[in-house]
């Protein structure tokens, strides 16, 4: 039976469980003079950025990101992107090229092809792919700086023959202004960057506006307005996923180190907020591990965030065995699953749901945050049994293309009419019997 802590997590972890704090309150009722829910919020300035356009974007990035911007000024100069590559530790440019190579070779090789069929003589039936002609990406930049967001987005997009890609970040020095991610922008050839964030940003990618022309599809991970945002215009545009906080599953048996555990519970930990779970069938690892938590914690940069996450989102299930790790995994359907155990193999073999798993005591989730190759935006809060992540595909649409020849026609025009006449379209039947007979 499944523990009653794994079903509360899932209903907590839902992006919708994101609670925004006091002082995203406070910020709702100044700016809009009345308490509001997020969807409210988010309801409010997409339907004022619709409508109004620039200054309804403009206005908002002043209200709620106290930048004083313009229609020019919004995006990032050209001048700009270039000065932040210079300037940028050329460590970090050697290491952004190194991982865009790893993420296009994998995202290049996964890329769907044009698939053609010649069932019978005279018939040709393909799909082909197209890759959508311009995208948005939403980088983050409330609470950190994320420039391997961008490489996890904008890759796969090259990959997939994206031409047009403007990326969105909020006026702040972890995001639009932060030279990290400018100079990884840069790196990767993308000239478009605006100053923008929160649902105001979707809003403009979405319809368009003065200053930002609209979108086919946004991407990209966000706070809880990003998120309502996204599902909001989702229709108008195609999205990538609606995405709550980051949570990862670690399964661990008796060959697994207590402090490489500890530090892959910490790792996911820090995002704040970010679910934890170890299940393990050893008894006598949870001791081992939450006494390297004590002691790892002590020297984190975000020590206090982490520990908050671990007691909120936190949990050390004891199981009687494998296969029920492997089935307790696979009902919660993680966004990371990292398996440390002798044999990884087995039992990812036994488990259908999870975003992205990691196999063995040398694959921290890390790496695929970072450089592997497969993208590191996943469907979280239990949405992996039905959603993929993102990856070059995720970029191209497609479409059919059928051909037939008048003895293939001939062949099948039976069937097409008798259909036809069945569902009383007579114009559909006559559009064939007047070829055929
Ligand atoms: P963010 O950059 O997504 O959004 C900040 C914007 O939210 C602000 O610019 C503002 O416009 C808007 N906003 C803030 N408070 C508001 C309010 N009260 N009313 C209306 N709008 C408001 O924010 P962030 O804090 O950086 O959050 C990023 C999230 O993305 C985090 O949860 C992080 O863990 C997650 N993330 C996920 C991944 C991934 O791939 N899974 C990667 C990076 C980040």
């Amino acid at each position: 039976e499944s523990p009653p802590i794994l079903d509360e997590l899932r209903d907590r972890l839902s992006p919708q469980g994101d609670v925004v704090s006091p002082r995203g309150k406070a910020l709702t009722e100044k700016v809009f003079g009345r308490p509001l829910t997020p969807v409210e919020v988010v309801q409010t300035i997409c339907a004022d950025v619709q409508s109004q356009g620039i200054g309804a974007l403009l206005r908002y990035t002043q209200a709620l990101d106290a930048a004083e911007l313009t229609a020019d000024t919004i995006r990032v100069s050209d001048a700009d992107l270039k000065q932040a590559h210079q300037n940028a530790d050329p460590a970090l440019i050697e290491s952004v090229r190194r991982i865009r190579d790893n993420v296009a070779e994998f995202q290049q090789a996964i890329l769907h092809r044009d698939v053609t069929i010649t069932p019978r003589p005279g018939v040709a039936l393909t799909q082909r792919y197209l890759p959508l002609r311009r995208i948005g990406v939403c980088v983050p930049g409330g609470a950190a700086a994320y420039p391997s967001t961008v490489l996890m987005t904008v890759v796969p997009a090259q990959v997939a023959g994206v031409k047009e890609i403007a990326v969105v970040a909020p006026p702040t020095p972890f995001g639009a202004y932060n030279t990290d991610m400018l100079a990884t922008c840069h790196e990767l050839g993308v000239t478009e960057v605006y100053r923008v964030g929160g649902a105001q940003a979707v809003a403009a990618l979405a319809y368009g506006c003065q200053s930002i022309d609209a979108v086919d599809k946004i991407v990209g991970p966000g706070n809880l307005f990003v998120a309502l945002a996204k599902k909001h215009v989702y229709g108008t545009v195609d999205i990538d996923s609606f995405a709550g906080p980051s949570e990862v599953i670690v399964i661990a048996d008796e060959t697994a180190r207590p402090d490489y555990v500890a530090a892959d519970l910490i790792a996911q930990a820090e995002h704040s907020p970010g679910s934890a779970l170890l299940i393990t069938w050893d008894e006598s690892l949870p001791d081992r591990v939450e006494a390297e938590l004590q002691s790892q914690l002590g020297v984190l940069d975000r020590s206090d965030l982490t520990i908050d996450s671990l007691n909120q989102f936190g949990a050390i299930i004891l199981v009687r065995d494998a296969d029920q790790a492997c089935e307790l995994t696979d009902r919660f359907a993680p966004e990371h699953l990292h398996i440390e155990t002798a044999d990884p193999r087995s039992q990812i073999a036994k488990i259908r749901n999870s975003g992205a798993a990691f196999l063995g005591h040398h694959t921290p989730v890390a790496l695929g945050d970072y450089a592997a190759g497969p993208s590191h935006v996943l469907p979280t809060g239990g949405t992996c049994t039905w959603a993929a992540g993102l990856c070059s595909n995720s970029f191209l649409r497609s479409g059919s293309l059928t051909e037939f020849d008048e003895t293939a026609l001939q062949s099948i025009a039976p069937d097409v009419i008798r259909l036809a006449e069945k569902e009383g379209l007579t114009g559909h039947a006559r559009s064939v019997s007047i070829r055929t007979s």
